[in-house]
């Protein structure tokens, strides 16, 4: 079997590993096609095209949008897009914008808060892709004001704390529109993050279904067989695709293997060849 995985993540957002290296790393594991999926951006897949098209493996254009949702994460992947579309690019650039303005205000809050923390030290906490609450965290340890990082999101960063700013998030409806707009498809991952109750599964992804999204991460690297026979069985009866990947970050989560889901298996290249045909068929206007 042809083996693929389509989400892993870059130093163009959270992961350890350059778009090059990532796509080195691919090919070494035998893929036969990647997904480059940085969170919020699509600044690594350029990079990550050229190394493509050097080692011979197929790139498949992607991202995780954070979108709103009621209950839970709700991480919308986009696939088989275009790269150079300018609807995606402008609003992803204000995006980027809304978040270093955040990052100013947040720093505010932690400075009237008489914590000396500069915009530096934070990005210095950061691999040189975008820089958010985590980082913050980070260097408010490595300042010894706080002793855990997770001390840091208690006391300041978390929703609601004290230096806390709310993020700019697109709806769902509003990152369906971009992705369909720029010709891909949209697909939710890691559902278990929606918190949905096992009842209104289906439900969901009936709603969800009616707003336009196309698939769902049926295979993860945190999906026992079980869970995966779950989210198929549910995909199969609203008629939304399934999707998978391993969200490999490199050394940021080093228990988790590129190209790997559940225990020890892998996705299989039909899953991206029903992708693509149901890309082409909305192209054709079906
Ligand atoms: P940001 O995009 O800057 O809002 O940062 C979001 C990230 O911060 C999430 O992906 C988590 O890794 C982390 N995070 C958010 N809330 C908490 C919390 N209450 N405790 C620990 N980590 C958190
Ligand atoms: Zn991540
Ligand atoms: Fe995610
Ligand atoms: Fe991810």
């Amino acid at each position: 079997m042809r083996r693929i995985d389509l989400h892993a993540h870059t130093t163009a957002s959270d992961g350890s590993l350059t778009p090059t290296q990532l796509v080195r790393l691919a090919a070494e594991t035998g893929l036969a096609a990647l997904s480059v999926t940085d969170h919020d951006t699509i600044d690594g897949l350029a990079e990550a095209q050229a190394a493509a098209t050097e080692v011979g493996i197929e790139l498949v254009s992607g991202i995780e949008l954070a979108v709103t949702y009621p209950t839970g994460r709700f991480h919308m992947l986009g696939y088989l897009f275009d790269p150079l579309n300018q609807a995606l690019n402008d609003r992803l650039d204000l995006l980027k914008q809304n978040r270093a303005r955040r990052n100013q205000r947040m720093l505010e809050r932690i400075r009237a808060a008489g914590i000396d923390l500069t915009l530096e030290e934070v990005r210095r906490e950061s691999g040189g892709g975008q820089v958010g609450r985590p980082h913050m965290a980070l260097a408010l340890v490595r300042k010894g004001i706080v002793t855990s990082a997770q001390e840091a999101f208690d006391r300041y960063l978390a929703d609601g704390a004290a230096a806390h700013v709310p993020k700019d998030k697109i709806t769902p409806e509003e990152g369906i529109d971009l992705i369909h707009g720029a010709g891909g498809l949209a697909s939710i991952a890691h559902p278990h993050s929606l918190r949905l109750k096992d009842l209104e599964l289906v439900e969901a992804l009936t709603r969800m279904r009616g707003i336009g999204v196309d698939g769902i991460e049926c295979y993860y690297s945190e999906y026992d067989s079980d869970r995966t026979q779950v989210f198929l069985a549910a995909a199969n009866s609203v008629g939304l695709l399934p999707t998978g990947g391993s969200d490999f970050h490199g050394d940021s989560k080093p228990n988790v293997k590129l190209g790997i889901v559940g225990s020890g298996q892998a996705v299989n290249y039909e899953v991206l060849r029903a992708l693509k045909a149901a890309r082409d068929s909305r192209q054709l206007g079906g």
